[in-house]
Parts: structure tokens; sequence; C-alpha cells
């Protein structure tokens, strides 16, 4: 049985300024089970990021309620990780100090914690660079420092806002599916917000697809692979994956 680790339910927001009011969300409710990969596409400045904003506790909604395990949001202790477009990390830290900060902000370092992160820069190679400074390492093993430094908070719900966007087509390709498979092997539940179709189903388990600002919810579509590995490229290579680019492609076509 699936549990739901993150629901909303009728979330509306909007920006206010001196010119007045900005809706960017209107009436978004949806569920996501524990470990699951959940993509959420929709026409540039629609609402994605503020939706992740909201999910994170960084803006409140005006109607409506995020539930993380049930609880409503600001009475939850479980973990959000976030992971953003540009890397973040600090060239003045070498990788395992950039690896640490978060461990380092939140009193959280400890013999179990720092083992944890020598653990994780291990097993996705790049233990041998964690004397190295940033600017030494490809986009690709940047942004695996990057979720390194986010997994080692032991996040339960992992927000993606668009972190493969800043890389050439063929190195986000890579890293996509790379960031993916880590996240899936660490059996995390992740909520990505992108704006590439083709990553978005590589990686999901389930695909939103929001509506012009204000967002809403224009469809849900479950995606399923019958494939023995059921890895990002497998995916790509596969002819459903075109049925599926075609079927998403045309939702969102439909409000141009
Ligand atoms: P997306 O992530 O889908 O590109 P955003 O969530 O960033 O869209 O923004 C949704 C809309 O809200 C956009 O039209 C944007 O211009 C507007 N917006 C974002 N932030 C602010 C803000 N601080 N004040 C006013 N409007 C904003």
């Amino acid at each position: 049985m699936s549990n739901t680790i993150l629901e909303l339910k009728n979330i509306h927001f909007a920006y206010h300024n001196m010119e007045g009011e900005t809706p960017a969300l209107n009436n978004i409710s949806f569920m996501m089970n524990e470990g699951e990969f959940v993509a959420i596409v929709g026409p540039s400045g629609c609402g994605k990021s503020t939706l992740l904003s909201i999910i994170s506790g960084l803006l409140m909604p005006e109607s409506g309620s995020v539930l993380i395990k049930g609880k409503e949001l600001k009475n939850s202790t479980t973990n959000i990780g976030y992971m953003l477009q540009h890397d973040q990390l600090f060239e003045w830290r070498t990788i395992y100090h950039n690896v640490i900060l978060g461990l380092e902000i939140q009193h959280m370092l400890s013999t179990k914690t720092v083992t944890k992160a020598h653990e994780l820069l291990e097993t996705y190679g790049l233990k041998q660079f964690e004397s190295a400074k940033p600017s030494e390492l490809s986009g690709g093993m940047r942004q695996r420092a990057a979720l390194v430094r986010t997994l080692v908070l032991e996040p339960e719900i992992l927000l993606l806002d668009e972190p493969f966007s800043a890389l050439d087509y063929q190195t986000r390709l890579l890293v996509g599916d790379d960031i993916g498979q880590i996240i899936k092997k660490e059996k995390k539940s992740a909520l990505l917000v992108t704006h590439d179709l083709s990553e978005a189903i590589s990686l999901a388990d389930r695909i939103i697809i929001l509506t012009e600002r204000p967002a809403m919810i224009k469809k849900i579509v479950p995606i399923q692979f019958d494939l023995t590995q059921d890895t990002p490229l497998n995916r790509r290579n596969t002819e459903h994956f075109k049925d599926y680019f075609n079927l998403i492609w045309k939702e969102l076509g439909n409000d141009e």
C-alpha cells in the first residue's frame, strides 16, 4: 500500500504589489505518494515555482492547505529538501565543506552525519573531489554534489525547481538521468518542476500539467513504461515515449 506524503487542498495564491494583484495559483489540489516521482509542467510564468515555494513554506497560500503526512505544513516535522537551477555551491569551500554546510547551519554535525556525508560522496563518485573546489568539477558533478548536500539532511520530500536547466542540452540529458536515478535509488519522494517535457517523461511516475497563469490543474497523466530496467535512457528509446510526448504537448498547446 502506498502512503500519502504530500497533499495539497484547494490552494489559491496571488502576488500583491503597487500595480495590483497577480493571481498565480487557482484551486490546486493533488496528492503525492511516498517514494513517488511527480513532475509538474506548464507554460513559462504559469506559477510552477510559486507552487514549490508554497509547499516548502516560503510562501503562505491565501486559502487552502498543504498537508505533509496528514499534518499541516506548519506543524510538520518532515524534512523538505530543495534543489534549484544553480547548484549554489560556494567556491571558497571544498566539495566536502559544501556538502556539510546544511548540517553545520542546522547544528546537526555529528560523527553519524559526517560519516553519512562521506558515504554519500563515495557512493556517488565524489570521494576523490572532497578537497576540490567547485570550479574544478564539471557541471554534472557539481549537481551531484548539490544533491548529496541535500540528501545528507535526509529529506523525506525533495523539491526540484528546474535543477538542470542551466546546463547545456547534452549535459542536461546525462545529469537529469543521473540525478533521477540517484533519487530513485535513495527512495525519495520528489516533485520536479520543469519546462522540459522529455525530462518529465523520462523521470516521472506522474505528470501534472498546469494551465497558463493563474495555474489550474489541466490534467494529471500517469506514466508507465513496461521495461525490465526502467531507466530514463531506456524510456527515451521506446515508442511509447513519443506517445506520451505528443499527448502532453497537445495538452499544453491547447492553451496557446
Ligand atoms: P513559473 O515558475 O511557472 O515560470 P512563477 O511561479 O515563477 O512561474 O511565477 C508565476 C507568475 O507570478 C509570473 O507571471 C510571475 O511574473 C509572477 N510573479 C512571480 N513572483 C512575483 C512577485 N514576487 N511579485 C509579483 N509577481 C510575481
